[in-house]
């Protein structure tokens, strides 16, 4: 390869020897690029007869009036340094592409990923869990798809109870043939997760269960086929109402915020016994009426009771220590959907399950 040539020097201020070596060091990158491979760099720039080097040495170091040789010397160093860390680099370059199989072109702009947010269901269920979690509850999960005595049966629902039909559930299907409690089904609540925990451990309990549930449910903008709930699940003994209304009073001051109250009214569920329906002040209004609160100043959010009896002896056979003549808890249940979509003034619940990228990418 011919060397371009090398004009003199011809003045040897700093000025002219700046601009010399600048231009020096543009030309060590522009044939970094240009060349190909390490190879031919390190012909051009190093090479023993025609490298630039070599030439820029007797063009313009050797000419170098004495009192100028030393400032041109270290300007020539420096040059060097650069040309052989420019040659590693291209050396390793070839490395990596060789690994690779291919080249790589270092000098494209990357793709930067989109960032994204967490989904406002997961945070609303973990702002939730965290407040119980601070309480000293602990969190379980379980399978959605379940046998119909952990759905039913162990919650006291026996086969043919009329409190099956407010679950409308999706069954899978060729299941005939199986004993009744031993078909599959989607699960209709987390409360099967209540027994896994109780059967997987003696008293006493305290847990919290969020999760994904399925009901045979048309959507619309308030219902969807699937939807989330937390439950809760504390079993001691001496376990009162008392500590049930305790426990949730000060949960919903903690999610919503200090002002809001909590009533309880009686209502029923198979598997508790009193159970109650709670209602909190509404947080938007302070209970002076609004939208949110249809104008009443409270909002319905959970559904509490007391362990009924039948389903500790449910549990029982596999736990002994579930007798419940010796303990007593509480459990509880909110849905989800519902929380996150007061909360962000959600109108649709379909939004939440749509994946929508213009939704979600409100709540970054
Ligand atoms: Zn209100």
């Amino acid at each position: 390869m011919d060397a371009d040539p090398l004009p003199p020097l011809g003045a040897y201020d700093p000025e002219t020897l700046d601009q010399a070596f600048s231009a020096l060091r543009e030309e060590v990158e522009t044939s970094a690029r240009a060349l190909a491979g390490p190879e031919l760099f390190r012909l051009r720039w190093l090479g023993r007869k025609q490298g630039r080097l070599k030439l820029l040495s007797d063009a313009w170091l050797k000419e170098a009036p004495p009192e100028a040789r030393r400032t041109v010397g270290q300007r020539f160093n420096e040059l060097k340094a650069a040309i052989e860390q420019t040659l590693h680099a291209l050396e390793q370059q070839g490395d990596a592409s060789a690994l690779l199989g291919e080249s790589i072109d270092i000098s494209l702009p990357g793709t930067a990923p989109r960032l994204g947010a967490e989904h406002p269901l997961m945070r609303t269920m973990q702002d939730m869990v965290q407040v119980f979690e601070r309480m000293g509850y602990s969190v379980a999960s379980g399978p959605e798809v379940e046998t119909d005595f952990y759905n039913f049966e162990a919650l006291n629902f026996p086969p043919g109870h009329p409190a099956r039909d407010t679950q409308d559930t999706l069954v899978l299907a060729n299941q005939e043939r199986k004993p009744a409690r031993e078909r599959l089904l989607m699960r209709t609540h987390t409360s099967t997760v209540q027994i896994r925990t109780m059967e997987s451990q003696p008293p006493p309990v305290r847990v919290v269960i969020p999760g994904k549930v399925h009901r045979n449910d048309e959507s619309d903008a308030t219902h969807s086929p699937v939807f989330h709930q937390i439950e809760g699940l504390c079993v001691g003994t001496d376990i009162t109402f008392a500590d049930l209304k305790g426990t949730l009073d000060h949960a919903m001051r903690a999610f919503f915020g200090p002002a809001v109250r909590t009533r309880f009214f009686p209502s029923f569920f198979p598997f508790t016994e009193p159970s109650a329906d709670v209602q909190i002040s509404c947080p938007f209004c302070g209970g002076r009426g609004c939208r949110k609160c249809k104008h009443s100043g409270w909002i319905e959010l959970l559904g509490c009771g007391m362990v009924h009896p039948e389903v500790f002896r449910a549990v029982a056979g596999k736990q002994p220590a579930y007798d419940p003549a010796r303990v007593s808890g509480f459990a509880f249940g909110m849905g989800v959907d519902r929380i996150a979509m007061m909360k962000y003034g959600i109108t649709d619940i379909g939004l939440l399950y749509s994946g929508d990228a213009r939704f979600l990418e409100q709540f970054r």
